[in-house]
């Protein structure tokens, strides 16, 4: 049966979903209600621009499962978004929270807009209605949003508020990545790029390889891969090419990560920027190196280009980059991949530490965070690595059984209702 979220980013999920089932050993009656998402809102936001003019937004909140706690995800403004695309990452969500054993489902929204053509005034219009629209579906018991593509600190806080105003107290539980003056945490800005360098290092462990010996290439420099260029860079390894939407970089000596943080603070993106060679982004993905980075968003290695990159390992910092004929591509050219569900959920485990914090209106230090992070992502990937190992699957293909296994355990205590 076809269902209106039927697209190919949310067949990726599914087909993804249908090989982890065949070795994950659940009931059939789990493995047909964790197929599609428990629910799905879409709406249309009406928004007055700064001219005065009103203009209608699609927007969207997908809620995958909810049988471990609250559903969580990001909310991303993206002319891309779209239901089929809320509902793939939704399910992703769902099983990168059961890896990291968080009591969490998945959940992903969003609206379709594009950020950087937009004042912050209209920005906070748009998140402002888009709150108040979503409050009946959200809660800090429901529901609990986060940010992704162009959202951040601010959209965070522009929530938290007017979901605020409608209670008439602080709701400070009800979003995740705010600002740390109205109860966010310290570390959460850095959380999802700091994380995917603590699985690296993990990983360069059980490959026998250094952290500082190795050439890294970074497409992405937004929040994910502008912080795992700065960690990488801190750790003494080589990054030798970064991008973002304006184009790549390439220097074989290694670029300068803070001067080009600093470029892009001034400038709004890397464009511009002299002190290397430009390349495109598809020359960026087959540039010789040893890491290659996927931070910028789904669908950037496929069946098309798969066969042209040129590294020995692949890290999915972004949700979704390598689509399922890459991934056959680069198991049989022996590329391992980091995956996504494993790799980039330093984010949504400091989300959790930030959750509880506010629960319970105490709050931790930034050593004591960046600890519990390395304990909970050196877990999750020690128990990935050991399936892989024991099943003779891929990383990706362990990181979904694992996952699954652990929400399939809770529907088969819980049952189907009634
Ligand atoms: P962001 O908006 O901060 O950064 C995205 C970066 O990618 C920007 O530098 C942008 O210019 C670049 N980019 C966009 N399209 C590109 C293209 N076609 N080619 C090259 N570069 C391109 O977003 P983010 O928060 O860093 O998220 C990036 C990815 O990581 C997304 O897939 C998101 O779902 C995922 N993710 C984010 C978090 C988080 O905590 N922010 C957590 C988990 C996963």
């Amino acid at each position: 049966m076809s269902l209106e979220w039927d697209t190919p980013l949310f067949q990726q999920a599914q087909t993804q979903l249908e090989r982890a089932l065949v070795t994950a050993g659940v009931s059939d009656f789990v493995a047909e209600r964790l197929r599609n998402p428990e629910r799905a809102v879409m709406f249309t936001l009406p928004v007055r621009m700064d001219d005065g003019t009103i203009r209608s937004f699609p927007a969207y909140r997908v809620q995958h499962s909810s049988v471990l706690g609250p559903t969580k995800g990001g909310i991303r403004y993206d002319l891309g978004v779209s239901l089929g695309e809320c509902a793939a990452l939704a399910m992703w969500m769902t099983w990168k929270c059961a890896l990291l054993r968080l009591p969490y489902g998945g959940a992903k929204g969003g609206v379709r807009c594009d950020a950087r053509a937009h004042s912050q005034a209209e920005l906070s219009r748009i998140t402002r209605r888009f709150a108040s629209d979503l409050a009946p579906f959200i809660g800090p018991k429901q529901d609990i949003p986060a940010p992704d593509m162009a959202t951040n600190e601010q959209t965070m806080a522009w929530i938290m508020d007017t979901y605020s105003m409608g209670k008439g107290y602080a709701v400070p539980e009800i979003v995740t990545g705010k600002p740390v003056s109205i109860g966010g945490s310290v570390f959460r800005h850095e959380a999802t790029g700091a994380g995917v360098v603590m699985v690296i290092e993990r990983a360069c462990g059980r490959l026998g390889w250094e952290l500082a010996t190795q050439r890294c290439v970074v497409q992405g420099f937004g929040n994910v891969g502008g912080i795992a260029a700065t960690e990488l860079y801190d750790k003494r390894a080589t990054v030798v090419g970064v991008s973002d939407i304006s184009g790549g970089l390439h220097d074989p000596n290694g670029l300068d990560i803070p001067a080009l943080h600093a470029h892009v603070a001034a400038n709004g993106s890397l464009e511009g920027y002299d002190r290397a060679r430009r390349i495109s982004n598809e020359e960026l993905l087959a540039l010789e190196c040893d890491i290659l980075v996927l931070a910028a968003r789904e669908d950037q290695v496929t069946g098309e280009n798969a066969g042209s990159l040129r590294c020995k390992l692949v890290v999915e910092g972004a949700n979704g980059p390598t689509s399922p004929a890459a991934d056959a591509i680069l198991a049989e050219r022996g590329i391992p991949i980091l995956p996504d569900v494993l790799t980039n959920a330093g984010g949504v485990t400091v989300s959790y530490f930030e959750w509880v914090q506010d629960l319970s209106r105490f709050f931790w230090d930034r050593d004591e965070i960046r600890n519990r992070l390395a304990e909970k992502l050196g877990d999750a990937f020690d128990r990935v690595w050991e399936l892989a190992e024991e099943r003779s699957t891929t990383l990706r293909d362990a990181a979904l059984i694992a996952g699954i296994r652990e929400v399939a355990a809770a529907l088969e205590a819980r049952g189907i209702y009634p």
